[in-house]
């Protein structure tokens, strides 16, 4: 049997180990943590910092190649991995990835839209110039995510206030676009250049973290297209090699504009598993492994609820287990937990995908399951 590596235990880990279990491989995942969401499924651990020498020589040694679950993982741990096997995706383009402003400039850079932006790198650069701009988010060039590092503004002085306050680290000013949805598409891109798109996702979002992902998108199929054709366009410039999420907004009278990108699989993939052929993760075990890609083809409508930590505490704090027996008896549910020991409010526990025979259908059952467990509306 041969292992893949991991680096990094979260969820998105975890749906990796148990597609690549599923193919017949071993993996042998590397997170500081015991007990974490992936580290707890999988064939081996090594407990240890992402940047330990040690650890990475040993997965380097143990492995046919390796693998990232999250976006902030250390460039310097994959290019010390990449030295001896090989590592999807590369340090290089997970490094566009975590800088907004690299990304930015990477995706304008294959002519794909982004949101009209600035840098913001010191106090100086906040000029009258960046007035076109406003009302605008402010939002850090690194290590932002679920809408952390994120500041709306409306004025200049608003945008010195929360550059201060985010103690003026690196940070880009975007101007604040009229968004009529949010899309998202997943590309997988093997090495040797072959590449492959999901259907596109459509997200919708509770006080900045993804809530709802409705496949196939409310969007027309000129639209879809794109989307697709702009995935493949941004792996293909950066000669990404594994599974990466291209997150849009459609906005009126510009259409669609990429947000940002994810080097690795995406919350709004998750659908896949149950409702495609191939499931995001099993691309990502096939890339890695280098086998040939799966078919992404949706066989059912679907829609996927985020469940987050919220649900474990009642309205006086008291923590509680969700209504899991109740929505395991709703037809079309499939239940995904992450095995996290604690709950926490907007910690993302699990997710429940809703597979049927139509969207409209889909759609239904999913209110019902948000009704069941006290799930409220999307703010978007
Ligand atoms: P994620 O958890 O997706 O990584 P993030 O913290 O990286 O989130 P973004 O995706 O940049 O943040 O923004 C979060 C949400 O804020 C977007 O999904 C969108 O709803 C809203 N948003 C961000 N930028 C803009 C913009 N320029 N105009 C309007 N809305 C925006
Ligand atoms: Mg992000
Ligand atoms: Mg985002």
């Amino acid at each position: 049997n041969q292992w893949l590596g991991l680096l990094g235990g979260g969820q998105l880990g975890r749906m990796f180990c148990m597609a690549a279990q599923r193919l017949g491989y071993k993996v042998l995942v590397l997170d500081p943590a015991t007990n974490s969401p992936a580290g707890s499924v999988a064939d081996g651990q090594v407990l240890a910092d992402y940047l330990d020498d040690a650890g990475l020589a040993e997965l380097a040694q143990r492995c046919v190649g390796v693998t990232t679950e999250f976006e902030n993982v250390p460039a310097l741990a994959m290019e010390t991995l990449a030295a001896s096997i090989p590592v999807s995706p590369s340090a290089f383009s997970v490094g566009v990835a975590q800088n907004r402003i690299e990304e930015k400039s990477y995706i304008s850079g294959c002519g794909v839209p982004v949101a009209p932006h600035a840098p913001i790198r010191q106090a100086e650069d906040i000029t009258a110039a960046l007035e076109t701009l406003l009302p605008g988010i402010l939002k850090t060039a690194r290590l932002g995510y679920d809408g952390k590092g994120q500041v709306r503004v409306k004025t200049l002085d608003d945008v010195k206030a929360a550059f201060d306050n985010l103690n003026q680290v690196e940070c880009v000013l975007e101007k604040r676009l009229t968004l009529l949805k949010e899309v998202s598409v997943i590309v997988a891109r093997d090495h040797q250049g072959e590449c492959v798109t999901f259907p596109v996702a459509e997200n919708h979002h509770r006080k900045g973290i993804l809530a709802t992902t409705i496949v196939p998108a409310r969007i027309d199929d000129v639209m879809a297209a794109q989307a697709r054709a702009s995935a493949i366009s941004i792996a293909r410039a950066l000669d990404y090699v594994g599974v990466l999420c291209v997150e849009f907004f459609v906005v009126e009278g510009m259409g669609l504009v990429v947000n940002e990108i994810a080097p690795r699989p995406h919350n709004s993939g998750h659908y896949s598993i149950d409702a495609c052929v191939t499931c995001q993760f099993e691309q990502q075990a096939r890339i890695l492994a280098g086998l040939p890609l799966g078919d992404t083809r949706q066989h059912s409508p679907s829609v996927m609820v985020n469940l987050l930590g919220d649900l474990w505490f009642d309205a006086q704090g008291n923590e509680r287990e969700p209504n899991w027996p109740g929505v395991l008896a709703m037809p079309e549910v499939k239940l995904h937990l992450y095995g996290k020991e604690q709950a926490r409010v907007g910690r993302k526990m699990g997710h429940i995908t809703v597979v049927a025979a139509t969207l409209d259908r889909a759609l239904e059952v999913a209110e019902a399951v948000r009704s069941l467990l006290g799930i409220g509306d999307d703010d978007d």
